[in-house]
């Protein structure tokens, strides 16, 4: 039994506190989310901490906060980090344990006291054989009352799911279409460990169905579990939810992402400069593709065409580049208080809000924007544009030297014939007429002088070309532009001193 299209959708993102969000369950949680939103229903989170050993307070914490910063608030699930019965799986035995005794009061699950040494030699006799690892049913037929008697004397037991034999699982996948299963390709398995907590197979189905969720997106790695959770669910009389199951994602040389975790995750993102924005719109297209791409779009606007139909099968591409053009789309949209809220969150963004004399701040934006990605080169524009010493980097001094110290003197002299109100495009005309030279002739040692930065092959890519001179020159009074050719002239006379030397 499958929900059909039952109104409202809940969809919920059911993360185990095993390690830091990355990009492949962020996009989970992300597709769940626009799923829901795109249908006005609900988005639960709750939290997976059934592996004691590898669950931690600290990751629950840390998934709570990225999940924030990302913009995916939920409408039900933990406040916080601590454990509590509603959303925390190891605090919900309460709710598993009448669905244990009615598995086993109905046959449909039996205990089972196969040491682990058993079941590895087992498994080590079926791959031998080139068979598939599967349980044999060696305590399948054991008298239930014998059973319960070892039990209450205390030999270990795992609760095993008898799976039924002959029989076909069909479930139409949201993202695959009509699947079929036989069920003498899956073995019993456990729902209970020896140790009380619940299996994964078991507290994921039975939380989806308690919680009333209607759509489940979620990782292929999944797909295979789906046929076994869905016998379940019937054994115990509750409605499954809708499975879909996501592409893997994939980086450019086709390998699966989840090797390099540690370098993808959202707090290794987060502190390299990106905007939350940027990573919606990023993975909203991993495996996704909107019939009619919104472009640099809020959540609201990725919810609205959302989907699942329009998720592939084919591996997902995650191409850092396309991450990066998301970042710069979405930063030039941003208005330059917002710019500055981004900014003053990062320690290196910070030291350019800074210097950055607040009055000028809009012309700054306004100038830099399109050479920003990251905060370190806002810092390096601040630093630059406003600092009392001009650094000339070694491309804006070969780009001096090439010029002449004849040019940047008849810049000077230009600009002190400059009378009153006289702006940008006065000088450079007269500049151009001393010095008969013409467009990036022109402009780019004139923006080396003012800047001390000549944008070059060393640069980052998305440099390409500096920030337009007429914006730049706004941001000056002329007293500091005085001072800035002044500085550029110093340079020029220096490199020539040397050069006479040399
Ligand atoms: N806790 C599981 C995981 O993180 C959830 C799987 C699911 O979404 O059903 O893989």
């Amino acid at each position: 039994m499958q929900k059909q299209d039952r109104e409202p959708i809940r969809t919920r993102f059911a993360p185990s506190p095993t390690g830091r969000l990355h990009l492949g369950n962020a996009r989970t949680a992300l597709f769940n989310a626009l799923l829901a939103r795109h249908a006005g229903g609900e988005f639960l989170l709750r939290i997976e901490d059934t592996d004691r050993e590898r669950s931690r307070r600290e990751y629950v914490a840390a998934l709570l906060e990225d999940l924030r910063w990302l913009g995916l608030a939920w409408d039900h699930g933990p406040s916080g980090a601590e454990p509590d019965p509603d959303w925390f799986q190891s605090r919900r035995e309460a709710h598993y344990a009448p669905l244990y005794a009615r598995l086993l009061a109905t046959g449909a699950a039996y205990w089972c006291f196969c040491t682990e040494a058993r079941l590895a030699r087992l498994r080590q006799r079926q791959r031998a054989a080139g068979r598939p690892p599967r349980y044999d049913g060696a305590c399948a037929r054991l008298d239930a009352a014998d059973a319960e008697r070892r039990r209450a004397a205390g030999e270990p037991a795992v609760l095993r799911f008898r799976v039924p034999a002959g029989r076909r699982v069909r479930f139409e996948d949201l993202v695959r279409g009509p699947q079929e299963v036989d069920t003498d390709t899956l073995g019993d398995f456990v729902v209970r460990r020896a140790d009380g907590t619940p299996a994964f197979l078991f507290a994921n189905a039975v939380d989806d169905a308690l919680m009333g969720i209607t759509h489940v997106l979620r990782g292929e790695d999944h797909l295979s579990n789906t046929p076994r959770q869905l016998l379940l669910l019937a054994a115990v009389g509750l409605e499954a939810p809708r499975y879909g199951h996501l592409p893997l994602l994939v980086d450019a040389a086709g390998r699966p992402l989840s090797k390099r975790l540690g370098s993808l995750s959202l707090d290794a993102l987060r502190a390299r400069g990106y905007l939350p924005a940027a990573l919606c719109n990023h993975l909203a297209r991993l495996g996704h593709a909107y019939a009619e791409d919104p472009g640099p779009a809020d959540l609201e606007a990725l919810a609205r065409g959302f989907d699942p139909a329009r998720i592939g099968r084919a591996p997902a591409r995650h191409d850092p580049a396309r991450l990066d053009a998301w970042q710069k789309a979405v930063l030039e949209r941003l208005d330059p208080g917002a710019v500055r809220a981004w900014l003053a969150g990062h320690p290196e963004g910070r030291r350019a809000v800074e210097r950055v004399p607040r009055a000028r701040w809009p012309d700054f934006v306004a100038a830099v924007r399109g050479n920003l990605r990251f905060p370190e080169d806002a810092v390096r524009w601040a630093e630059n544009l406003f600092a009392e010493a001009i650094a000339y980097d070694a491309y804006a001094l070969d780009a001096l030297r090439a010029a002449g110290c004849d040019f940047l003197d008849a810049a000077a002299e230009a600009l002190s014939a400059l009378p009153p109100g006289a702006g940008f495009r006065d000088w450079t005309g007269r500049v151009a007429e001393r010095t008969g030279r013409r467009g990036r002739w022109l402009f780019q040692p004139l923006r080396a002088a003012l800047t001390g930065i000549q944008v070059s092959g060393a640069s980052p890519g998305y440099w390409r070309q500096g920030p337009e001179l007429g914006r730049l020159w706004s941001l000056w009074e002329r007293g500091e532009l005085d001072r800035r050719l002044e500085a550029a002239r110093a340079a020029c006379r220096h490199l020539d001193a040397m050069r006479e030397r040399t």
